[in-house]
């Protein structure tokens, strides 16, 4: 937004003084939700600009100030049910940047004000939580409150004693202590005691929280302390309030150790700089970070450290002069849900997402979002038209939280049915009571080729470079492959055509023909991960390979023996069995054989007691057959080799081994029997019923 060229000219100030008094009210409006209902209708950032837009036009046209404008208090109230109490000293806020030049911006009207640059700054994470204040008498704790509207908050000590981490008496002789004084600090709750509720509210079908803060806030906020307790709810504090008497330290880091030594939990993260270019390193450094944390953070705050600086620069509005807090961009935002439209997987499991408008939250623009399946809409009565809070953090898939029921009201929108047919090729979907999801069951529908056909060529599985999703979708559409199997006789039988489409070079193309004959080589474990598989994985895939080395072995095992596999359960198990029964499958990895692809392998297992050891067996064994010892010494995670070397960890040799034992001998290498074989298997933890084999 702009200001008004002209602070004097009548009209302008007319349009301000209408924009300041809009402004106000949707501000005011989103406090209270925020601050009192704890149901936000807006994101921070969304909030954030209105609160920038009203405090820019406010200092265009000074005469538009008023003492009741958000920008000159502290939003909140207190909730009935609680006695209020009067702030000794009032509960500020902090004025905020989002950047480097704004920080620096702050830093020399800073250094203007107090004519001086040596000025050494503590650097803190911001944690999204709330403010409170703990007063502590002859070194116990006897008051906790909000901070309400920054004079008045209520008074919460009942539900404050419950919080392990608050003190109820200090660490130090009360003789040695003020005899009274306030500390500041933030209340918040860890990422996993938030999923922790929520798994228990999932499971009660209740409606599932927002946000840490906004749980965090709503705990301390019962009128039932036992309630509070059964939150585990946790504190930082940030700042020394006021003292009754001398104040015992003259600077704020000096206050955060005096505290921490008193048994008061300070965050470990806080840093203290001189130059205001690392202060803003430092800050950078945790939007990156941020997800590393086990709390959420929404940014640093930076402190004067010096207390007679602090008292210098004083208060503006409500914010103190000596503090900033930079603002990370917000995780959440509300945006409207336009569609929630259906896409079908590799295996035809149709998934619905969420079509939005576009919105900027977690530092980029979101225009989808997962909604994971129909029971998960369903839960969370989600609609199409609604008004949702999306969440994006870090890398993690942007999500659809919750609607904002409240914006919902007086409009008639429908709730979300799955549809009956498939939206890519219109056959019957399928659905079973006992399962969360719906099926596409046709085998030629052109969206799951295309989704198996990149999955296939995908890094973790044959890793075929040139054939990603596009390429994917050009093959089935162009009806170019009916089958994984035809990607290998594309340069053969489909030359002409390819080089037909538009967009698609002879270098292109003669890159991806080399790649698609090159990926023949990747062993049975990366094959079993791009087949997809139901429920088979990198992890099963690589146990199955473990356990039967080849294809052959694989398909003729029964159910019985998959399931004996270690790390595959009876479903991995009946899936992967199934599959192998299904004759399209059959013929297709029958085709994919006759083509020339690798189908076996000599993976071992990963974490075993052998892992890192290679292992040659020689002559013939009693309790195994060669085979068996082999997937019995990748099971525990060892290689077995062909040929004895330096870097052969033993030799296990049963009769009949001729030259092998010769070689060993030759370099040293220990020789072990079968029953001296048997023996360090056992010191490995190994015992005989673990045997691969029976
Ligand atoms: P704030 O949260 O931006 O900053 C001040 C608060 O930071 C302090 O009161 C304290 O509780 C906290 N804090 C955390 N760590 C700290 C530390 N190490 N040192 C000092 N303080 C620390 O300001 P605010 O007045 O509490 O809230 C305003 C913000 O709340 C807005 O900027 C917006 O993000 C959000 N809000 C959102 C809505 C909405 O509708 N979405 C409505 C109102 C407010």
């Amino acid at each position: 937004m702009t200001a008004p060229s002209s602070a004097t000219d009548p009209r302008r100030l007319e349009e301000a003084r209408e924009r300041v008094e809009a402004l106000r009210e949707q501000i005011r409006h989103h406090d209270y939700r925020y601050y009192v209902l704890q149901e936000p209708e807006v994101g921070d950032t969304q909030y954030d600009l209105l609160f920038r837009e009203l405090r820019d036009l406010e200092a265009a046209h000074p005469e538009l100030v008023s003492p009741d404008s958000p920008t000159q208090r502290v939003a909140g109230e207190a909730v009935e049910g609680f006695a209020s109490v009067q702030h000794r000293e009032p509960m500020l806020s902090l004025g905020n940047v989002f950047n480097a030049e704004e920080l620096t911006a702050w830093y020399q009207r800073l250094v203007r004000n107090i004519e001086r640059t040596d000025v050494r700054f503590v650097c803190e994470p911001k944690i999204d939580g709330l403010a409170i204040s703990l007063i502590y008498e002859g070194g116990r704790f006897v008051q906790g409150a909000t901070r309400g509207d920054g004079t008045r908050g209520e008074d919460i000590t009942a539900n404050l004693r419950t919080i392990r981490s608050i003190p109820l008496v200090l660490d130090a002789p009360a003789s040695s202590l003020p005899r009274a004084f306030e500390v500041r600090g933030e209340i918040y709750l860890s990422k996993a005691e938030f999923a922790r509720l929520n798994e228990e509210r999932r499971a009660a079908g209740e409606q599932l929280y927002m946000n840490p803060r906004n749980t965090a806030a709503g705990s301390l906020r019962q009128l039932d302390p036992r309630i509070t307790a059964s939150r585990r709810l946790d504190l930082f504090v940030y700042q020394l309030g006021w003292v009754d008497g001398d104040r015992p330290v003259d600077s704020h880091s000096a206050a955060m150790a005096w505290l921490g030594s008193l048994g008061l939990p300070t965050n470990p993260l806080a840093q203290q700089f001189d130059d205001i270019d690392a202060v803003a390193r430092f800050c950078e450094g945790w939007v990156a970070r941020r997800d590393a944390l086990e709390y959420d953070i929404d940014g640093v705050v930076t402190k004067v450290d010096d207390f007679a600086i602090q008292r210098q620069l004083g208060i503006v509005g409500r914010d103190p002069r000596w503090a900033i807090a930079w603002k990370f961009p917000a995780e959440q935002a509300v945006t409207q849900l336009r569609e929630i439209a259906v896409s079908v997987g590799r295996t035809g499991v149709l998934t619905p997402f969420a079509a939005l408008e576009p919105v900027f939250v977690g530092g980029a623009t979101v225009s989808m979002a997962t909604l994971h399946n129909a029971a998960h809409i369903a839960d969370l009565d989600i609609r199409a038209g609604d008004d949702v809070i999306v969440q994006r953090a870090g890398d993690v898939i942007p999500q659809v939280v919750a609607p904002v029921l409240s914006r919902r009201a007086g409009r008639e929108l429908a709730p979300f049915v799955m549809p009956s047919t498939c939206p890519e090729c219109g056959s019957a979907v399928m659905h079973s009571d006992d399962e969360a999801a719906y099926y596409c069951r046709n085998r030629r529908c052109p969206a799951q080729l295309a989704r198996q056909v990149e999955h296939f060529a995908s890094r973790g599985a044959m890793d075929i470079e040139g054939l990603g999703e596009k390429m994917a979708y050009t093959l089935v559409d162009e009806n170019l492959i009916d089958s994984l199997a035809d990607l290998y006789v594309l340069a053969s039988e489909k030359r002409e055509q390819l080089f037909a489409i538009k967009g698609l070079g002879e270098k292109k193309l003669g890159a991806l023909f080399a790649n698609i004959e090159a990926s023949k080589h990747q062993p049975l474990q990366r094959l079993l991960i791009g087949l997809s598989i139901r429920h088979v994985g990198s992890e099963t895939a690589r146990a199955l390979a473990v356990h039967f080395g080849t294809m052959r072995a694989l398909r003729d095992a029964s159910l019985e023996e998959l399931q004996a596999v270690a790390d595959v359960g009876p479903v991995v198990a009946e899936s992967v069995y199934d599959y192998l029964r299904d004759e399209e499958n059959v013929a297709l990895i029958d085709r994919l054989t006759a083509l020339g692809l690798r189908m076996d392998d000599d993976v071992s297992a990963r974490g075993g007691p052998l892992e890192g050891l290679s292992i040659v067996v020689t002559g013939s064994l009693d309790r195994w057959s060669r085979n068996e010892v082999e997937t019995l010494i990748k099971g525990l995670g060892g290689k077995v080799t062909g040929a004895v070397s330096k870097s052969t960890a033993f030799v296990v040799a049963g009769p009949g081994g001729g030259s092998k034992r010769e070689r060993a001998e030759t370099l040293s290498i220990e020789i072990l029997d079968e029953a001296a074989f048997v023996e360090r298997l056992h010191e490995y933890g190994w015992r005989d019923e673990d045997s691969a084999t029976t």
